[in-house]
């Protein structure tokens, strides 16, 4: 279904971004990869798919070096069809304790990342008559929780972000899209896994049905391979007319 199209999944080398990467990769697309971390094993997942994989090693905190990378997937392969903006990271402290340095970071990364990405993919999508930009933003761009004001301010920004590029485009074949997972077992959320059980003295899987627990009614992680199938659906035919959506993946967490 891709095939000929070229798609920049930002922070791409592990959990979702990965995840997403190999699904769009199966329907035939280019991929520029991107990210920190196991970059060779990721590269050769993808690789593996029968793809056109080509790696970009920019810090997305660094807008320069986004605008290298945006040039670098022109070079490789004329333009950015599909850009997953998925790279994030996170950090869990009350307001109070915040360190000032975590908050720039995770609002550069998470966020403003996003719009420096869409921003420099947008005239050759616009050109071409056809893009789809898809935000992976999160159930915190939709709800709160305590202990994490960096990431829930930085998803709703991304989630405000995807309305307004969905909105300016909307009559263009351009669509943006954001998906908001709940827990995805990725090295992101088993960092908050191992804090429990340190905090609570519990085993691993104790520890994830406590976090489950908290907040995901169906007691189950949401995958990458599903997130992947999701940005696959947008990227789809069917897809055409959706725009400016925030769709949940969350096992029932913003429905309560
Ligand atoms: P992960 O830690 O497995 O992957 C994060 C990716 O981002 C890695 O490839 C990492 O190298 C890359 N990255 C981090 N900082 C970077 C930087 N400065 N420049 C370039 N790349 C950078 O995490 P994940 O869980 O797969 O998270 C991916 C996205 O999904 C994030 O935006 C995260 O907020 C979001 N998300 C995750 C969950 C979850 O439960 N895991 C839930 C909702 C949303």
């Amino acid at each position: 279904m891709l095939k000929g199209k070229t798609a920049l999944v930002t922070g791409s080398t592990s959990g979702i971004g990965l995840g997403v990467a190999k699904a769009l990769a199966a329907q035939g697309a280019n991929i520029v990869m991107n990210g920190f971390g196991d970059v060779d094993g990721a590269t050769a997942e993808v690789t593996a798919l029968g793809a056109r994989v080509v790696y970009h090693g920019a810090d997305m905190s660094k807008p320069d070096e986004i605008a290298a990378m945006m040039a670098y997937a022109a070079e490789q392969f004329g333009r950015v069809d599909i850009l997953v903006n998925n790279a994030g990271i996170q950090h869990v402290a009350r307001v109070e304790n915040f360190p000032p340095e975590r908050w720039d970071a995770i609002i550069a990364i998470n966020m403003s990342s996003a719009f420096h990405a869409t921003r420099l993919a947008l005239p050759a999508m616009q050109a071409a008559g056809w893009g789809r930009i898809i935000n992976v933003a999160s159930v915190h761009g939709l709800v709160a929780s305590a202990e994490k004001s960096a990431y829930v301010a930085a998803k709703h920004g991304v989630v405000g972000l995807t309305k307004v590029t969905a909105l300016e485009n909307a009559t263009t074949g351009v669509t943006c899209n954001a998906i908001c997972p709940g827990w995805v077992l990725t090295p992101l959320v088993q960092k908050q896994v191992d804090a429990k059980a340190a905090a609570l003295g519990l085993s691993n899987d104790e520890a994830k049905k406590v976090l489950l627990g908290e907040k995901e009614p169906s007691m189950q992680f949401t995958t990458p391979e599903e997130l992947g199938a999701l940005a696959v659906f947008f990227c789809s035919p069917a897809g055409n007319n959706v725009r400016g959506v925030a769709w949940n993946m969350d096992g029932g967490w913003a429905a309560q």
